[in-house]
């Protein structure tokens, strides 16, 4: 579709461009549960279409997971609100962690919420394209790495908030230690396809789990490529 289209499309209020897209999927996240004001108003904002390939953006504002190549998705809507919601617990943070760039999307969210974001991916081209991106949007709170992000990203630590956007087997132990005392740390954990959503909290008395959601994310795998 041509600019020019693109824009009588949104002036009409249909297509990927128009503001009707968006608050429909506001409502769907709100109707899901989700109720950080501050979280449903970036993700209104955050233009999410801008995340994904051009055969895509027709589809960039379901409540749905799509593939952005290297066998890779930008995760569902409704999960980043939730590990963002939850990450944030309403209050704000300086320094997050984000292991698992891929598209960038959550980067984005992330950034509009918090002082900085180190961005940590072990996919050569997503790491590429993700920058790019970034700064094309006019992002500059966020800091890429290219780096297998199990080993967390040490020379920033310690972060007040780790989010992870690829299912892990076990929590790396890296990512505890790297984790500020009353910090948290949001991860998948479990078998490929059906994990565990955990919140980490890192108490005065140790660190501290609870279960969060069932979630079926892409695996977080070692090493760079
Ligand atoms: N938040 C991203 C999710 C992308 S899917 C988005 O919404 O677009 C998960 C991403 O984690 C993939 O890009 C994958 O390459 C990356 N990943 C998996 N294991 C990793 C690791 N050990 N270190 C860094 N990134 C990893």
């Amino acid at each position: 579709m041509n600019y020019v289209y693109r824009q009588a499309a949104a002036a009409r209020g249909h297509g990927y461009l128009s503001a009707n897209r968006r608050a429909g999927l506001i409502e769907k996240l709100r109707a899901e549960g989700i109720h950080d004001e501050r979280v449903l108003k970036v993700m209104e904002k955050v233009p999410r279409h801008e995340f994904v390939d051009e055969a895509l953006k027709e589809r960039a504002y379901e409540n749905s997971a799509l593939p952005i190549g290297h066998a890779q998705t930008i995760s569902q809507p409704v999960v980043v609100a939730l590990m963002t919601q939850a990450l944030l617990d309403g209050k704000k943070l300086k320094r997050v962690l984000e292991i698992g760039t891929g598209s960038a999307y959550q980067t984005a969210v992330l950034a509009e919420l918090v002082e900085t974001v180190f961005s940590v991916e072990r996919i050569k081209p997503l790491t590429e394209i993700a920058r790019k991106r970034m700064t094309a949007m006019g992002y500059r709170n966020v800091h890429f790495g290219y780096a297998d992000g199990m080993g967390g990203w040490l020379p920033y630590a310690p972060y007040d908030g780790i989010i992870v956007t690829a299912g892990a087997e076990k929590v790396p132990p890296a990512l505890l230690a790297q984790l500020a005392l009353g910090g948290r740390l949001i991860i998948p954990v479990g078998p490929q396809g059906r994990q565990s959503l955990r919140l980490i909290e890192h108490t005065t008395a140790g660190m501290k789990e609870t279960d969060l959601a069932s979630v079926s994310f892409v695996p977080l795998l070692a090493g760079k490529v």
